[in-house]
Order: C-alpha cells, then structure tokens, then sequence
C-alpha cells in the first residue's frame, strides 16, 4: 500500500441539506486551513470530526445524513469545530405514526450467474466451513471441553483432512438461571439454534454435566433437528449424541475424554466424507455489523457494505443487518422500506421490547456510544446510528428474526432481513450465528481484531491510515473511497467478489490466518438466580 502524498484539504458532505461536513484528510486540519471553495477553519479540526458550512445559530438543526442529528447548544460560527459537547441530541423518535412500507422497492435485475464453493447439508443449508462443534449445556463442562478439543486436534483432526476444525461452543449459561422466566426463552434458543448452524455439517454432539438447569432435552427436543444416516435416511434416535460427565459410567477424567473424543470421531468420520460443492450465491447468508465506528464508516465502509447488500439481495442471498441501538434513530426509514406492513409491525415490536428493556436497567439508546466513537468524530447516537443503517442498502426489508432465533424458523431463504440484536460486537455475532449467518463482514474505524471461530469474518477498514498500520488485520480498505481512489460502487464490488472467494475457502481472511477468537456471548436479558 502506497503512502499518500500530501493532500489539499478536504471535506466530505453526506448530503445536499447537510450543514456540516467532516474532516477527510489523516491527522485532521489546522486553524486558518482554506478549502477550495473559500470556507476558513476558524480553529484546528481533528480528522473525521465536524466543521460548520455555514453560521448556526443557537438552537439550530445540526444536520448531517440529511437528518437532524441535534442542536446547536450555542451559536457556531462557519468554519468552527461542531464539538460533540455543542450538540443536544434530539429525543428518539416516537414509534406511533410512522410510514409503513411506503418505499416503492428499487428496480433492480437479479443478478446471476455467480457461485461459490460450499458444502451442502441435509437439511439444505449450505455452509462456507466444514467445522466439528461441541455443542456444552452448561459451563461447568467447558474446561474439560477444552482439554478434550486440545486432544481431538492434536490426535484425530490430522486423520480428516477435509474438516476445518474442532470447537467448543462454551458460554456460561445452563446453571444459575431463571430457566422457566419469559426472557429464559432468548438464550435458550440461541444455544438450540447456534448447534444448527450450517457451517457445523448439521453433526450434533453434546456435553452435558447432569445436574444443570439446560439439560440436553431440553436444549435438543426431539424435532428440532433430524437425524440421518450416511444415505440420508432418518434414525430411529432422536436425540443429540449426548456424553454426560456426571454418568456413572466415567470413572476418572480420563474416561471423559475418551467418551468426547470417540463420540467426536463419528462426526468427523461423516464430516470428512463431505466435498465442497459449485452452488448458487443465493446459498450465502451474510451477516453485517460495525464496531469501533468513526465518522468514516458511515462514508466509506458502511456505503460499500450497503452496495454489496444489495448485490447480494439481487444474488438471491440472504443479508442480515442488526444492532438494536444504532437503527433505533433511523426507524421511519426502515418501516418504510418494509416490503410488507407486517414486517412493518414486527420492526416497530422488536423496537419497543429493547426500549423497555433499556428503561428497566435505566438506560436508553444513547448509552451505545463509546469514548472511541467520539474521539474518531461521531457526536451521539443519532449520528452514529445514520451512518450504521447505510450497511442494510436499498432492499425492501423482507424479514424480521427476534434475537436467537434462526431464519429456518421463518422459513426465510433470502433477502434483506433485520436481525434484532443488542449493538454489542459479540453479542450481535453471536446472534446471527444463531439465525445461521454462515459469513460475517465487519467493519471499522477505530480499528478492532475482532473475529469468529464459528465463521469467517470479513473486515472492512473506514479509513487508510488504519488500513496501512493494520495491513495484516484488515481484509479491504474502504478507505480509498474518502482519498478518492476508488468509488463506494468498486469497493462493493470488490467486496462481494472477496465474500465468494471466502465463502468458497480459497482465500482466508486474516481473523482466520491469525485464529483470533472472541467469545460466544448470549443476550440473556432473563433474572439468573
Ligand atoms: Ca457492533
């Protein structure tokens, strides 16, 4: 990658009605800086952060994304840094009267033709790895879990080359809980639905300690998944290959070990029998999320995740967007482009379930914002969360999945669909993994290593500078749009071109080439005792 030369100052205007602008150019601008169309810094901006077009008033509309995204607390001057401690955020928007399905779908052609390598389940899901996971019902297993994973690498993986790895789904649910509470039913099903995601081959195996509040039937009732043999027909058994570390027969933790180890060999066996195979895009189902936001990413990054939604949607695949918090103050832009007033109805509900839960914990959306946030220019919530809701594209909305719940349940088989998830980074992966999100793009500003042992994770870098010290961190450099370089329309394309050859393991990301792996975190918003 190539340094930059010095660049004449500029600033980027997300819209015509905008009266602010950020700050493009790396290490910001100082006072007296004169843009070519003869505005003058009045004082130093740091980069990403906002200057004033034109005099603001005390009490004006701040207003960037063509959206108000606060008012002047006291009278800005043009020229003058638009600090974050000069803007009172608006209320969030009530969510009675608003448009519903009102936006006529974009006319777009499907777009064919393109195909990745992918494995094939039985249940008709196709996955973009071909992974061994443990499925634990409780935490107390997860040591021993971890011990025997350690083993199974060592000794068995190396005999199935065809099997990408072997994990352990550890949490720290199954004991300590309110099982039977209303809430109980999120985290519950998450787990349920996380051991069915399509990258794990539909191969079931379950540790369980005996005595927790999760037991596997309860996890794994009989109908949640079936069973087949090798020629695809159903077994008789319904149940999940279960080995339980309190059963009588372990004498000893090494009889453990060789009870997880022999039960994990059949699954590899199976597993590795597996071949990838050329099918259409419209299997992908990609995932999308931020985290470590700046002013950028609603610029550069976010536009060409948008771009590639939309590719995607086209593609016939499936895109869930998320994050709770960061669409809250955008929600009359996402019931309008409800494909139908029903999806309309369950945005608005899944809305009004996380605003009740923020007020239980006496909290609202705007405690999503983090010091790193503003530091890279993003003032509040509304700001921050027009420049998150860009990832979703164009697409008429055609699905809603409550947290945890997986898109089977719907029966969605492509599409834009929303997620509804907390904006917390592992928390929201998490989620789509449940809902069976079988690839991820994440992307960045800030700059985190953020990745997923369960998929692999795309990242996004917002801004060169971070793209160029994190050259063997980030997989693509949105940056180039804010330099000019490149269009947000190249960068999508380029985008959806790395997510087939990722999908079709031909490339690795750098999450994988590193094997950074953040933890599983379930949203448990239910009492634990
Ligand atoms: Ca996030």
């Amino acid at each position: 990658m190539h340094e930059p030369a010095a660049r004449s100052p500029v600033h980027i205007t997300m819209h015509p009605n905008d009266n602010v602008a950020i700050v493009a150019n790396d290490g910001g601008l100082p006072a007296g800086t004169r843009f070519p169309s003869g505005l003058t810094l009045h004082e130093s901006i740091p980069q990403g952060h906002k200057l004033a077009l034109i005099d603001l008033p005390a009490g004006a509309a701040v207003v960037r994304y063509n959206v108000t995204i606060g008012r002047a607390a006291r009278a800005i001057a043009a020229g003058c840094w638009v600090h974050e401690s000069l803007l009172e955020m608006p209320v969030a928007r009530s969510l009675e009267g608003l448009p519903i399905a009102t936006v006529a779908p974009p006319a777009t052609e499907p777009l064919q033709g393109y195909t990745f390598e992918g494995y094939r389940n039985r249940d008709g899901t196709v996955g973009t790895r071909n992974i061994l996971a443990i499925t634990t019902t409780v935490q107390c297993v997860s040591g021993v879990v971890e011990h025997a994973v350690k083993r199974i690498k060592a000794e068995l993986l190396p005999q199935y080359p065809n099997v990408d790895d072997v994990i352990g789904l550890e949490h720290t649910y199954g004991c300590g809980v309110a099982i039977d509470a209303p809430d109980a039913v999120i985290p519950i099903r998450t787990l349920r639905n996380i051991s069915l995601n399509p990258n794990f081959g539909n191969e079931v195996m379950v540790v369980s300690l005996g005595c927790e509040k999760l037991p596997p039937a309860r996890l794994l009732p009989p109908g949640t998944f079936a069973l087949m043999d090798e020629r695809g027909r159903a077994q008789a058994r319904t149940g999940p290959d279960v080995v339980c570390l309190q059963d009588a027969a372990h004498v000893g933790f090494m009889s453990m070990i060789d009870s997880i180890m022999a039960t994990a060999r059949t699954h590899l066996q199976r597993l590795d029998a597996r071949r990838r195979e050329t099918v259409p895009a419209s299997h992908l189902v990609v995932g999308v999320q931020c985290g470590g936001s700046d002013a950028f990413s609603g610029v550069t990054a976010n536009p060409a995740v948008g771009f590639c939604t939309d590719l995607l949607v086209r593609a016939g695949a499936t895109v869930m967007f998320s994050e709770n918090t960061e669409v809250r103050d955008g929600i009359d832009q996402l019931t309008a482009r409800a494909a139908n007033p029903a999806i309309a109805a369950a945005m608005i509900g899944e809305m009004a379930w996380y605003d009740a839960y923020l007020k239980r914990g006496r909290a609202d959306r705007s405690a999503n914002t983090t010091p790193g946030n503003k530091q890279g220019g993003l003032s509040n919530i509304v700001e921050k969360a027009m420049g998150s809701i860009i990832k979703s594209g164009t697409a008429p909305i055609s699905g809603v999945l409550s947290p945890g719940e997986k898109l089977r349940d719907r029966n969605i088989t492509g599409g834009l669909v929303y997620a509804a998830t907390p904006a917390s980074d592992f928390i929201c992966g998490t989620l789509q993994i449940a809902a069976g999100m079988t690839l991820h793009v994440f992307t960045t500003g800030r700059g985190t290593p953020y990745g997923l042992a369960e998929v692999p994770v795309i990242k996004v870098a917002t801004r060169s500078e971070l793209a160029r010290r994190w050259h063997d961190l980030m997989d693509l450099n949105a940056g180039r749009i804010a330099d000019g370089d490149a269009t947000v329309e190249q960068i999508g394309w380029e985008l959806f071109r790395l997510m087939l050859d990722v999908a079709s393991g031909r490339k690795k990301t750098w999450a994988e080439h590193w094997k950074l792996h953040n933890s599983l975190v379930l949203f448990n918003p239910a009492p634990v005792t």
